[in-house]
């Protein structure tokens, strides 16, 4: 790769350059040894917890970004961004400097406007607290510890995306440190902006603010149902309801993948959601499905929805594989899901197929109108797998290679896209998997700021040629 910087180019680091650095951040740079390092520099998925940078650069303004950016050049020192780091591929972990901005996790609301601006390092959480008081909303996820940075670059799904679009629809401006040092206010007229509108984090500098159009919310209706009997009869008519359910529902299925291993046992079926809308709305759309083993319904305010919604997790251990459909699955679809989560080989977490619904307001705009390229589907679907440090390696294998298979066989029916933000390691042609046609505009916008690839990880874009 162009420009590539060695792996361990931050060991020939000289502590009088640490020393430099620490003073042009005021202090704030964390070391290995420090009582916080390892806490700080630990990613949610914890198969890369392993990766330790060489030093931690905890900023509080764009100028401290840049400095630290400016450092890294100077000394050849790999470098990654983190905000969130919930990155599942564990892009926002290096063996350099970690440039962390959590502490920037200001937000702003603006009435006139209608826009909240929100620091690079502010998560969902910080959004929980700061939006109820404004009676607006944007599309947000569920947990609290994502970064909003990585959320919104690499498009940003929830249960509002049917009638809002993604979360990168919303944005109307981006602050952005670029490998030059350079501060930049983007937005629609520039190429750049276009980029940040999906085209994933890290890879064209370090966003240091999002100012997003806000919309305002209204009562909704939350459900959590289980099916644990018949459950590719309630698969079917579910997804069925669901696809013709207006775009003021926002839906996840899950079909868990059975503990034991057996051909006849059930795959328990798990739905969640939010409708805009009431409860007796609610029940004329699942009107087709069957009873189901428990039901819970709510008519709730916005955002003691959201609570009701919400779903804190600890760091695990994990992979998920996705890809997008244009409609529900036909039956042979549904014979091989069924077949493939039957045959799981089991770890102590769990294995899922689980289903978001899509549609809607996103596919309202062209594949090229932004850089998160998925315009055309109605489900975005992913095989996950979680598993614990305790289960041995020959088991991880012979789940890796389950996860694979099941994969594979579920490819002829989705787009041949994967969600970027849903970042997937054995991913080959991750580049058209997640920009499709958008890829080579993405890689020219990369060689007007990053020519050299200062902003590197497995799956960055390269610049084009
Ligand atoms: C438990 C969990 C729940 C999730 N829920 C959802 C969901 O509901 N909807 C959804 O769409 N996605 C969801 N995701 C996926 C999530 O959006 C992505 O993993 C996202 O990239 C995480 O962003 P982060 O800031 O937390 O992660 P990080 O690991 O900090 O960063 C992710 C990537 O962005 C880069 N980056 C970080 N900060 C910046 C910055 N300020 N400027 C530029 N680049 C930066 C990093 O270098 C890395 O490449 C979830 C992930 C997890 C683990």
């Amino acid at each position: 790769m162009l420009g590539r910087i060695p792996d361990d180019a931050a060991k020939r680091i000289s502590e009088r350059a640490w020393r430099e650095l620490a003073r042009r951040l005021s202090g704030r740079l964390l070391r290995p040894g420090d009582p916080r390092f390892v806490d700080v520099a630990r990613p949610h998925n914890l198969r890369y917890a392993k990766v330790l940078p060489a030093g931690i650069a905890r900023c509080r303004s764009s100028n401290e970004v840049a400095q630290a950016i400016l450092w890294c050049r100077e000394h050849d020192v790999p470098l990654a961004a983190r905000s969130g780091g919930h990155s599942y591929a564990g892009f926002s972990t290096t063996r350099g400097l970690m440039i962390d901005v959590g502490a920037m996790n200001a937000t702003r609301f603006n009435a006139a406007e209608e826009t909240i601006t929100i620091d690079g390092g502010a998560r969902n959480g910080d959004l929980y607290k700061a939006l109820p008081a404004t009676g607006m909303t944007i599309t947000h996820g569920r947990c609290p510890t994502v970064g909003a940075a990585g959320f919104l670059l690499g498009g940003g799904i929830g249960f509002n995306m049917r009638a809002l679009g993604v979360g990168c629809d919303q944005l109307v401006a981006t602050d952005i440190v670029t490998a030059d040092g350079n501060l930049q206010t983007v937005n629609a007229h520039d190429d750049l902006f276009w980029a940040c509108c999906g085209g994933g984090g890290g890879n064209f500098g370090i966003n240091t603010s999002f100012t997003v159009r806000t919309f305002p919310t209204a009562p909704v209706t939350v459900f959590r149902m289980a099916w644990n009997v018949n459950s590719e009869e309630v698969f079917a008519a579910l997804m069925r309801a669901l696809d013709a359910a207006p775009s003021g529902l926002g839906a996840r299925v899950s079909l868990g993948a059975p503990r034991q291993r057996d051909e006849k046992r059930d795959v328990p079926v798990r739905l969640l959601g939010q409708l805009k809308g009431s409860a007796r709305e609610l029940a004329d759309i699942l009107a087709p499905v069957p009873p189901g083993s428990s039901t819970e319904i709510f008519e709730k305010s916005y955002w003691d929805g959201q609570a009701f919604l919400e779903e804190p997790g600890p760091p695990e251990y994990f992979q998920e594989r996705s890809t997008f459909l244009t409609g529900t699955l036909d039956s042979n679809a549904l014979a091989t899901a069924f077949d493939w989560l039957r045959r799981w080989p089991g770890t102590s977490v769990g294995a899922d197929l689980r289903f978001f619904q899509t549609g809607g307001k996103i596919n309202e705009r062209a594949a090229d109108a932004t850089a998160y390229v998925h315009r055309n589907n109605r489900w975005l679907m992913l095989i996950g797998l979680g598993w614990e440090a305790c289960d041995p390696p020959d088991l991880l294998r012979q789940n890796r290679a389950w996860q694979d298979g099941f994969y594979q066989a579920m490819l002829p029916y989705g787009t041949g896209g994967a969600y970027q933000n849903f970042a997937d390691p054995s991913l080959n042609d991750w580049g058209h998997a997640y920009y499709g046609a958008n890829f080579e505009r993405l890689r020219r916008v990369k060689a007007a700021v990053d020519r050299k690839m200062l902003f590197q990880f497995a799956q960055a874009i390269p610049p084009a040629e």
